[in-house]
């Protein structure tokens, strides 16, 4: 078959949906097809999507975007729509009857299929030979696909299978090529980090794989995304503590605080052990930066329950939280609960959950006024560089602002003084030795 000449792979939904779509794109480009990215200039006769499936919002996002480009195709500036990734491995059937004009529907294991229908060859060892879709100086690393976990509000399970650790050999051999196209720092990923090589070892290897990707000593920065809150790896905060290049950082997804709710929620700990997890980090690493996720109004929540996760909010003073609202989500165990909770109070709740946390981000972003931070510049906007510390994400945690007459470049590595904070900002100037390291 023909190969198609162009094809524009659009990303919907998580980093680890992204870093599909790079290894599709970097199968794609070796075989010399021309490969663009969402907002890349240029035509493509070839649009496949890489949807998001697990709740309502990424489900409605991600069907408008397919009925966008069915759009496209219908006034022939495109000629065909492929669409792969968690909506379409979920619900196909559905799909095929609603949008008939897909030209295929893909799931999230096919991307030697998709290689194949768009008439080029999958390269079997064709390890990390990704095309990057985030700047260059950072990449997600994707360590292992699936997840054994039973959460009772999660379909991801059942749309991406259980657990498979990647090897450690493939992943330093992906690093190894990351560092090679100029990134300086990795996050690594998966649904459940702390579960890194049961399966593939028969134990858990998370700080063995961080440790030797760090002594790879290719990256400034070593970033844990996913952590879950049960039987974190033992040596896992030795290794944060005692690598510089590991990110003072931990992404630990904690859902609730009430032990009925969490009972419900399968998520196998209680609230004492969350606590006491919590304190051994902040004990051990006082300086951590610690992200963490809830969910509110899940069935049956009552006003007590939900004060009872405000509280432990407030006292915790997490430096990150995201908050999502429950989504009644078919062939989990919780849909066989009431869905009671009324979206109207579902969103006040999230909206009062991230009006506290805002003045606590506030208070502590205070704190750094005066002090001195390395910053990984990432972009320009207006009259900023755009930039985070080792205490940041990209796209979902605080940023640095310097005044762009700062002679920076994305990509660089600088030390800034903090001169003024708000909520979610800070802002800065360049120290008189900024390029010197920390
Ligand atoms: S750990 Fe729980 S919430 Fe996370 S992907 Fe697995 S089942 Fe879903």
């Amino acid at each position: 078959m023909k190969p198609h000449q162009s094809i524009r792979i659009i990303t919907l939904g998580c980093a680890k949906n992204m870093v599909d779509s790079e290894v599709l794109m970097g199968q794609l480009k070796v075989n010399n097809i021309k490969v663009l990215r969402e907002n890349d200039k240029g035509h493509a006769h070839t649009v496949v999507i890489n949807t998001c499936g697990f709740i309502n919002d990424a489900r409605e996002e991600s069907i408008d975007t397919i009925l966008g480009y069915i759009e496209e195709k219908k006034k022939g500036r495109i000629k065909n729509v492929f669409v792969m990734g968690c909506l379409s491995e979920r619900f196909r059937e559905p799909l095929l009857k609603e949008i008939p004009e897909v030209d295929e529907y893909f799931g999230v294991h096919d991307i030697a299929k998709i290689v194949e229908r768009m008439g080029a060859e999958f390269r079997q060892n064709l390890v990390g030979d990704r095309m990057l879709t985030t700047p260059n100086h950072y990449a997600y690393l994707k360590i292992a696909e699936g997840c054994n976990r039973s959460c009772s509000f999660c379909a991801i399970p059942g749309i991406r299978g259980q657990h498979i650790s990647k090897s450690m050999e493939d992943i330093v051999l992906e690093a190894t090529k990351l560092a090679k196209q100029g990134v300086k720092e990795i996050l690594l990923i998966s649904q459940d980090l702390t579960y890194y090589g049961l399966d593939l070892y028969k134990k858990q290897m998370l700080p063995e794989l961080v440790e030797k990707l760090s002594d790879l000593k290719l990256f400034d920065w070593i970033r844990l995304h996913y952590l879950y809150p049960t039987t974190l790896p033992s040596g896992l905060i030795d290794t944060i503590a005692s690598r510089p290049d590991v990110c003072n950082y931990i992404d630990i997804p904690l859902q609730h605080i009430n032990n009925r709710i969490l009972k419900s929620m399968k998520r196998g700990v209680t609230a004492g052990e969350t606590r006491k997890l919590i304190s051994q980090f902040r004990q051990r690493l006082p300086e951590m930066a610690i992200r963490t996720a809830f969910i509110v109004g899940y069935p049956g929540e009552t006003e007590d329950e939900f004060n009872e996760l405000k509280q432990f909010i407030k006292e915790t003073r997490f430096d990150r939280v995201g908050v999502f609202t429950y989504s009644h989500e078919e062939d989990t165990a919780a849909f066989r609960l009431k869905d009671d909770i009324p979206e109207k109070a579902k969103l006040a709740r999230a909206s009062e959950l991230m009006e506290i946390q805002e003045e606590i981000s506030r208070d502590l972003n205070a704190l750094k006024v005066g002090k001195t931070f390395k910053v990984l510049i990432d972009r320009q906007e207006g009259e900023y560089f755009v930039g985070r510390t080792e205490f940041d994400s990209p796209e979902i945690d605080n940023e640095v602002l310097i005044n762009v007459s700062a002679n920076l470049k994305i990509g660089d590595f600088c030390t800034v003084k903090i001169t003024g904070a708000d909520a979610f900002d800070l802002y800065g100037c360049l120290t008189d030795n900024h390029s010197l390291p920390l």
